[in-house]
């Protein structure tokens, strides 16, 4: 059983879908969280409702966008919980268009929230892991980072910059105790695939070996694993979580 006791866990976007997921599965495992969301409503319903079931949480209202606001909040997390064991760099949007119809202020949202988001993070995070010579970062790719998909110019780039950076990044910090990984989920039955038509789902539950669409859970279990301790020797990877839908 992997165990997280009094570890500090930073989960961005972990009001919602996978981030919401991802932090109960640490919750239960002993970690104590903290979730940056722009959710405002969500993140505090969901830290009372886990504060008052006895655990450690804390929720920030944060726009990942802003480097300011990453910087400062990351000070006060180094204040409230004196460390940061690990960091999933979760939320991320979608403008989904294709590159006739994509217009640049939709390709620079999402640039803004999945690639800059992920810097200015793990940025400040890798600066606390430093000095405590620890740490795990964690960063939300997807399997359209590396296999491309129609009308997603925007995503795509972004989750396939997000690979660049884990490898970067592993390359930078291993020596000094960080290790960095990326997920690649494949299709998640979150509020994001709401936008996907019935359709397209279903054909893609066709495609998929395992025929079924990833649950929030399967997503979980994966950056679970790749915090742990079982994998001290795993760092610059890109686990794909899809059911086998691009084997
Ligand atoms: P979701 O939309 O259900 O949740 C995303 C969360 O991020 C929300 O709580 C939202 O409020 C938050 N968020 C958005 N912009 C933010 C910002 N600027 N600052 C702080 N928080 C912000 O999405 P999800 O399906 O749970 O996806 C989570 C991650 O997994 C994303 O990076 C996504 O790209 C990736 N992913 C999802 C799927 C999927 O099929 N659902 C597939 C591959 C990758």
């Amino acid at each position: 059983m992997m165990d997280f006791e009094n570890k500090v866990v930073l989960i961005t976007g972990g009001a919602g879908g996978i981030g919401r997921e991802t932090a109960q599965q640490f919750i239960d495992r002993g970690a104590k969280v903290e979730i940056w969301d722009m959710a405002e409503k969500a993140g505090k319903e969901l830290a009372q409702k886990w504060t008052d079931e006895g655990n450690n949480v804390h929720f920030e209202k944060l726009d990942v966008t802003s480097y300011e606001a990453v910087k400062q909040t990351m000070s006060e997390l180094q204040e409230r919980w004196s460390r940061l064991d690990v960091l999933v760099n979760n939320a991320g949007i979608t403008r989904d268009a294709t590159l006739k119809k994509m217009d640049p202020d939709e390709w620079q949202q999402v640039m803004d929230v999945n690639l800059n988001g992920v810097f200015y993070c793990g940025k400040a995070a890798s600066g606390l892991m430093r000095d405590q010579e620890s740490g795990v970062i964690l960063n939300a790719s997807s399997v359209v980072g590396l296999y491309g998909n129609f009308g997603q110019s925007n995503y795509v780039a972004t989750k396939s910059g997000v690979v660049g950076l884990t490898k970067t990044w592993a390359r930078e910090l291993g020596r000094k105790g960080i290790r960095v990984n990326a997920v690649a989920p494949g299709f998640i039955e979150t509020p994001m695939v709401d936008t996907v038509p019935e359709k397209v789902l279903n054909q893609l539950k066709d495609q998929t070996p395992l025929g079924r669409l990833g649950k929030p859970k399967d997503i979980a279990a994966a950056y679970l694993f790749l915090a742990s301790d079982q994998a001290e020797y795993i760092t610059g990877t890109v686990i794909q979580v899809d059911g086998g839908l691009v084997v």
